[in-house]
C-alpha cells in the first residue's frame, strides 16, 4: 500500500503561477512563515509556461511579476510596435523571471518547499503526476487558493468548436513554424491573442489580404502609452488618469464615456464604425492598431461552430466558403474565465483566495494581500482593505472594476503604514513619482489638483450611468 508523507508548513498554497509567486514573496519579506507550494507545471509561473513564442506582457515589465525583483532592465525599447515605451517581456522571460524568483529566493529562504507536477485535490492534500507519491499537509494557519482566475490559454483549451479532418487549426504557439507553408490565414478570436496572432503575420511579411479574422465582439483597447510608470510620462500615465477621471465626471452615458475617453487617446477601437462590447483590460500600441486596421476581411458579430475543408460554418447559421489550405490559428481561448468570474471574501477563516484588488494588476494586487495578512489582525479589517473587484468582460463592467479600485486606493491611503508600503512597492504602477517634480512643476501640480477634484465626481457619475446601463439592460 503507497503511503502518504507527512508535510507541515503555516501556509499551503495551491498553484505556483504569477499570483501565487507575488503572494508568497511579499509573505517571506513581511512574516517568519513557512510555506508548501503545489502546482501541476514543472515550473513556477502557470500559463506562462504554455505561452505563445511570440506573446509579450500587454503592461511594462516594470510593474510585473513579485515586488522584491525587478522584472527585465526598465529599458526603453527603441525599435519595434513599442518603440519609445517600457520593455514588454517575452513570455520566455516571465518563465525565466519565475523560475529564478523560486531558485534564487524562495528555496534558499529555507521557508519555501516546492512541489511541482502535483496536483491539490483538497482537504490538504496533493499527489504527484509522475509517480504514486500522495502528500498530506498539516496546515497551522492557512490555506492560499491561488488558482481563482482559471486561466485558460490556447495551447491548453478545450475548444468550443469542431474541426474537420484534414483542416489544419493550430494554437498561436505553433504559427512560427507552420506559417511559411500557408498562403492563407483565418485568425478565430477577437482578444488580444488574436491581435497578437495578426500583428505576427503582418510583422513578417503576410499580404493583410491573405488574413482573415473572425472577430465576433469588438474591444475597447487601453492606449499602452497611458500604462507608463514613472516621472518621464507623467503626462502620458497621469495626465492619461486625469483625463479620464474628468471624462467620466460629465458623461452622459456608457457610449458617451467611450467615445470621450477615445479622444482623449486614453482608449482605441481598431474599427471606429463599431461599438465594441468588449472589455478585457487588452493594452495596445498605435502601432498595433495601425497594423491591424490593413486587415480588411473581417467576420463580425458571429462565432465559428464548425470548420470543413471547404466551408465555414457559423453559429449564426451562416456558412461561408473556404480554401482548403487555409491556415487557422486557434485564438478563442478566454485568458480569464471571465462568466465565472464573480468575487468572494478574499479572507476566509483559514482560507485565503487571491483575486484582484486592483483590476486588472493582479501581481499587485497579491502582494497588497500578504501585506495585508501580515500587518493586520482580523478578517473584517484585511477585508475592508482587501475588498475583490471583478474582472470586466464588458465597458460597463470595466467601469465598475474602475470604481472597486477608486474604493480600495480611498481605504489604502488612509493607512499611513499601508501607503508608504504601497508607494515604495515595484508593482506600483504610480509609485515612483517624485513628489518634488510634481511640485516644482505647475502643470503637474495641476494634474494632480485635477485628480483630486475630480474623483468623487467621477465614481458618483459612473455608479449612475452603470446603474442606468442595468436598468435599461
Ligand atoms: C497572454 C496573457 C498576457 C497577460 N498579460 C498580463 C499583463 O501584462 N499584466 C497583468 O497584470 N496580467 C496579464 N495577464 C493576466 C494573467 O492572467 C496574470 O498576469 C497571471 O499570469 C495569472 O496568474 P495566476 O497565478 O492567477 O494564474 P495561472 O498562471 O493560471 O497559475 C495558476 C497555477 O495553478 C495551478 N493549479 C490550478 N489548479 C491546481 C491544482 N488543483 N493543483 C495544483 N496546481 C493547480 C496551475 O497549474 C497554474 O500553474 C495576461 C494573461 C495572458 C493569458
Amino acid at each position: 500500500m503507497n503511503t502518504i508523507e507527512q508535510l507541515e508548513a503555516d501556509y499551503l498554497v495551491i498553484g505556483a503561477g504569477a499570483v501565487s509567486m507575488a503572494f508568497v514573496d511579499t509573505m517571506l519579506t513581511e512574516t517568519d512563515a513557512s510555506f508548501v507550494m503545489v502546482d501541476r507545471h514543472h515550473m513556477p509561473g502557470g500559463h506562462w509556461n504554455d505561452a505563445y513564442p511570440f506573446v509579450r506582457l500587454h503592461q511594462p515589465s516594470a510593474f510585473y511579476g513579485v515586488a522584491s525583483r525587478d522584472l527585465g532592465s526598465n529599458r526603453i525599447d527603441e525599435t519595434g510596435s513599442n518603440n519609445g515605451f517600457y520593455e514588454l517581456a517575452s513570455g520566455a522571460e516571465v518563465s525565466a523571471y519565475f523560475e529564478q524568483v523560486m531558485r534564487q529566493r524562495f528555496l534558499p529562504s529555507g521557508r519555501v518547499s516546492y512541489f511541482p507536477m502535483c496536483t491539490y485535490t483538497g482537504d490538504g492534500q496533493f499527489h504527484s503526476l509522475m509517480s504514486s507519491a500522495e502528500y498530506d499537509v498539516s496546515i497551522r494557519r492557512k490555506t492560499v487558493d491561488g488558482t481563482f482566475f482559471n486561466t485558460s490559454v490556447p495551447s491548453t483549451h478545450q475548444r468550443k468548436f469542431d474541426v474537420a479532418e484534414g483542416v489544419t487549426c493550430v494554437a498561436p504557439n505553433e504559427l512560427p513554424r507552420r506559417a511559411a507553408n500557408h498562403k492563407q490565414f483565418t485568425i478565430l478570436g477577437g482578444g488580444k491573442t488574436g491581435m497578437d496572432a495578426a500583428v505576427w503575420l503582418l510583422d513578417n511579411g503576410a499580404n493583410p489580404d491573405s488574413i482573415c479574422w473572425v472577430c465576433p465582439r469588438d474591444s475597447w483597447l487601453i492606449n499602452r502609452e497611458t500604462t507608463q510608470p514613472g516621472d518621464a510620462f507623467f503626462h502620458q500615465a497621469v495626465g492619461g488618469f486625469a483625463a479620464q477621471l474628468e471624462a467620466m465626471r460629465v458623461a452622459a452615458s456608457v457610449d458617451d464615456l467611450f467615445e470621450r475617453l477615445e479622444a482623449a487617446d486614453v482608449m482605441f477601437r481598431i474599427d471606429p464604425s463599431t461599438n465594441p462590447t468588449m472589455f478585457h483590460y487588452a493594452t495596445i500600441s498605435r502601432g498595433e492598431i495601425d497594423q491591424l486596421r490593413r486587415i480588411n476581411n473581417v467576420i463580425r458579430m458571429t462565432r465559428v461552430s464548425h470548420i470543413g475543408p471547404d466551408q465555414l460554418v457559423m453559429a449564426s447559421g451562416e456558412v461561408l466558403p473556404a480554401d482548403p489550405e487555409i491556415l487557422y490559428i486557434d485564438c478563442t481561448a478566454t485568458a480569464v474565465q471571465f462568466t465565472e468570474n464573480k468575487t468572494q471574501p478574499v479572507f476566509e477563516s483559514d482560507l485565503i483566495t487571491l483575486q484582484a484588488l486592483r483590476a486588472p494588476l493582479v501581481t499587485f494586487s497579491a502582494a497588497i494581500t500578504a501585506y495585508a495578512e501580515a500587518n493586520f489582525d482580523n478578517d473584517a479589517e484585511k477585508n475592508r482593505l482587501c475588498a475583490p473587484v471583478a474582472l470586466a468582460d464588458n465597458p460597463t463592467e470595466w467601469m465598475a472594476s474602475f470604481v472597486g479600485n477608486m474604493i480600495n486606493q480611498n481605504n489604502w491611503s488612509q493607512n499611513p503604514q499601508m501607503r508608504k508600503w504601497i508607494s515604495d512597492c515595484r508593482l506600483d504602477p504610480f509609485g515612483g513619482l517624485s513628489r518634488e517634480a510634481i511640485a516644482a512643476d505647475p502643470a503637474r501640480a495641476k494634474t494632480m489638483a485635477s485628480i483630486t477634484e475630480n474623483a468623487v465626481p467621477a465614481v458618483m457619475n459612473l455608479q449612475k450611468l452603470i446603474a442606468e446601463a442595468h436598468a435599461t439592460g
